[in-house]
């Protein structure tokens, strides 16, 4: 099963040509889930060939615009494009009463429902489950509520291997050796437990999405060993006060919360539109974590 990220944007506040505020897309399974909505953000779902008719649910981490100004568009292509099915929408309180505003003076009413979750944007709580993923999340420090979002995977069975299964079994049996049952002996065969015949149980895979936040190593342990975190790296550390007075954080800080946290590989994100050329940023970050790379539009991240 897949569990990867794809990312449509990492820039930060104001424009520059050639990079788009933040979004992205975890894909688990044959599911999506968009994570911050930046202006623009449909045009990247064209470009990356995501439909929005395949969106479960969106995660947004905070109201402030490089984050969420691109949702109200992409609601609105879903409703003309015919969709029905609810949408689940996770954010900080407020965001449901911004998108109910925004239909109520245009008239517009969307063919299918908004399932708001409010996050409370202090706590490290669940705020969303399904069949593939829970979702707990992140309490950023910044300078409205802003939530970051921990995306777990549920655990997986093993899966079976082929050369150790036994010849003649029918599809019903193999069915339920792969739901992890095992089969009794009958008058035909002796019986076969799921765990001969079945590889190692997978490890669930997590993925750390933080947002815009002020240094807090604080946050460490609670993303400890994921195999992939995006950091937020607004500015180099010699901006240190600047990122500090603004609540966000340098290249260096993101990338002492991956070491801290003990994370196998880290993204840097939300780039200051001050910085033309990005690797010095990645430079900075690679002299305290070595698996580092730069959150580029259209870099995909299979974990
Ligand atoms: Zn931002
Ligand atoms: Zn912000």
């Amino acid at each position: 099963m897949n569990f990867e990220l794809k990312i449509l944007g990492s820039a930060s506040a104001t424009p520059v040509l050639a990079r788009h505020p933040t979004a992205q897309v975890l894909t688990v399974d044959a599911a999506n889930y968009l994570i911050d909505c930046g202006e623009g953000t449909q045009w990247r779902m064209l470009e990356h060939r995501i439909r929005p008719h395949h969106l479960r649910a969106i995660f947004i981490s905070h109201l402030h615009g490089d984050h969420y100004f691109g949702l109200f568009g992409l609601l609105g292509t879903m409703h003309l494009q015919g969709r029905t099915q609810p949408l689940v929408i996770v954010g900080p309180p407020g965001l449901d009463e911004v998108l109910l505003t925004q239909a109520r003076v245009s008239s517009m009413q969307l063919g299918f429902a908004m399932e708001f979750t409010a996050v409370d944007t202090e706590a490290h709580a669940v705020v969303y489950e399904d069949q593939n993923i829970t979702v707990s999340s992140l309490p950023m420090r910044h300078r409205i509520p802003c939530a970051g979002y921990l995306f777990s995977e549920k655990p997986r069975r093993a899966n079976l291997l082929k050369d150790k299964l036994p010849t003649g079994l029918s599809p019903q049996q193999l069915a339920r050796l792969a739901q992890g049952e095992d089969l009794p002996a009958n008058d035909q065969q002796s019986g076969l437990r799921h765990a001969d015949v079945a590889g190692p149980v997978p490890t669930p895979r997590r993925y750390a999405f933080f947002s815009d936040t002020l240094y807090t190593p604080a946050l460490a342990p609670l993303i400890h060993g994921a195999d992939l975190l995006y950091h937020e790296a607004t500015f180099l550390e010699d901006l240190k006060e600047r990122a500090a007075q603004t609540h966000h954080s340098t290249a260096r800080q993101a990338a002492q919360i991956a070491q801290a946290a003990g994370v196998k590989r880290l993204l840097l994100g939300h780039f200051s539109s001050r910085y033309k050329a990005l690797d010095p940023l990645l430079d900075e970050a690679h002299t305290v974590f070595p698996t580092v790379e730069l959150a580029i539009e259209g870099l995909l991240v299979s974990m």
